[in-house]
């Protein structure tokens, strides 16, 4: 047990780019300092460019707790990367890397360093150092058990997955159709899938995982990597479910008050919330669509918009930075004819904010993984709109194995999802029987997911458990 007198433990987590990693380990490191009494410095990868406005609102918050320390490790010069999104972010994390052992020097050995699943080169700068090297994984669980099937995968299929005629089998688990595999694996001659074969191998390196998950929202993926013999063969190491670790309080500025003070005025469980994520873009068409079939369902909405691009992650790298007037591309008369019943906002809102409030009553998302587990956190049904990374088989996991999202459908050979299935879907999550049945599911798992991180629950407990062993090792040394 830790008594009174003993050394606080000190740890490093470092995140690889993109708010999508940052705000779960800043998460994962404020709960650290404040319900455990670790000390955390949170080292931030850095480019020459300007950092998305949205990270730096984040990482200069005035309600980081004391013990977290904001470390910034020399830039990257980016000038010569790729500009494609995957293989940039995991360039620019290797080559921040580099400088990481100065750095753990300069602000004191760490007892234990946390990294995301990007960031795998540290196991070979850290291989003499004796600091062992925790993974936090940002992901599903279901996602996970998929990661580690692939090196089996890649041994013995040839050519591509996505021309493979069935779905594949993962032990133990749901299988995945090969249409919704993330965009990594889909052509496995490309940089994308080198780098992120690359990480995935060596998952099992890590001391522990972190899982942003728990016990109730994924017992099936969680009871086949403790029991079934493919993962105990790996062998995978200790898992520690401690989820959901979502976004709490950020602090607004003025125009976050004018969308929240609206939402105030509308009824309970009436507005739908439609972003997506950090990166999420949409063409010219499928922006015109969503726009028209928002006006059509005759629903309240507040809606996240981004300048149309036919990438479909344009904002990934400098989200909140790119402004622009939303009259210049939505559908003409939109904003007047919604006005009233609709809100729309530039780039980028306070998500948190918007899930937590008691009018808030759907939300139409990319399904990035943060973004799922505060719709549920907060006991919102979803809309899943996956558009890139593993998005897809996030989709696949929220609307038929967890049964809090539905899923509008695309119709064969056309290229945008039309606004009369827009309408469609709007209707049934807001207003239908089916609606109000997947609602009442996701509070139900939404007060899971509370009990969960309370003291006792699930996640708290795994939690402490390595935090116990820390300050075991901390009081030896
Ligand atoms: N987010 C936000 N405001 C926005 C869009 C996104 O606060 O307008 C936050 C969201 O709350 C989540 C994160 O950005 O914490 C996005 O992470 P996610 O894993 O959902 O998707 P990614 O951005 O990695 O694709």
């Amino acid at each position: 047990m830790a008594s009174e007198t003993m050394k606080l433990p000190h740890v490093a987590v470092t995140a690889s780019p993109g708010l999508g990693h940052v705000i779960p380990l800043l998460e994962f490191s404020k709960r650290l300092v404040i319900e455990h009494g670790v000390h955390v410095s949170f080292l931030v990868m850095n480019t020459n460019e300007q950092p998305s406005a949205a990270q730096a609102q984040l990482l200069q918050s005035p309600n980081l707790p004391p013990g977290l320390q904001v470390v910034d490790l020399p830039p990257v010069d980016v000038s010569a990367v790729a500009s494609v999104r995957f293989t940039r972010l995991c360039t620019i994390a290797e080559e921040s890397l580099k400088s990481l052992r100065s750095v753990l020097m300069e602000i004191g050995k760490p007892q234990a360093l946390i990294i995301d699943l990007f960031a795998s080169q540290a196991f070979d700068i850290f291989s003499e150092l004796s600091i062992p090297i925790y993974s936090f994984f940002t992901t599903s669980v279901a996602f996970f058990t998929f990661a580690l099937y692939l090196p089996t995968l890649d041994r013995e299929v040839e050519g591509e997955f996505i021309d493979l005629p069935e779905p594949i089998g993962i032990p133990g688990c749901s299988s995945v159709r090969p249409e919704d595999l993330l965009d990594h694996v889909r052509n496995r001659k490309n940089d994308d899938y080198k780098w992120f074969s690359f990480h995935m191998r060596r998952l099992p390196l890590a001391a522990g995982i972190f899982l942003n998950s728990w016990e109730d929202l994924e017992p099936v993926s969680l009871k086949a990597i403790r029991e079934h013999r493919f993962y105990l063969q790996i062998p995978t190491p200790p898992i520690y479910p401690i989820g959901p670790l979502i976004k709490q309080d950020e602090p607004l500025i003025v125009s976050d008050e004018e969308y929240l003070a609206w939402l105030d005025k509308q009824p309970s469980d009436s507005v739908l919330f439609v972003a997506l994520g950090s990166g999420g873009t949409l063409s010219a068409e499928q922006l015109a669509e969503m726009a028209w079939g928002l006006e059509l369902s005759k629903q309240r909405f507040i809606w996240v918009v981004r300048k149309p691009s036919d990438a479909t992650a344009a904002t990934y790298f400098n989200v909140g930075s790119d402004v622009n007037d939303p009259k210049t591309y939505l559908p003409e008369g939109f904003l007047d004819r919604t006005q009233g019943v609709g809100v729309v906002i530039r780039s980028w809102a306070k998500q948190a904010a918007v899930l937590r409030h008691p009018s808030t009553g759907g939300f139409l998302s990319h399904c990035g993984w943060n973004s799922s587990l505060e719709s549920i956190y907060h006991g919102v049904p979803m809309i899943a709109w996956p558009l890139y990374s593993e998005q897809r088989m996030n989709a696949a996991l929220l609307t038929e194995e967890i049964g809090v999202a539905v899923k509008p459908v695309l119709e064969h050979g056309k290229k945008v999802i039309e606004r009369e299935e827009i309408k469609r879907v709007v209707r049934l999550l807001m207003e239908s029987e089916e609606g109000k049945v997947i609602r009442h599911r996701v509070k139900k798992l939404k007060e899971s997911g509370v009990r969960a991180l309370g003291k006792g629950g699930s996640s708290y407990e795994s939690f402490a458990c390595v935090v116990e062993k820390w300050k075991e090792d901390e009081a030896t040394k």
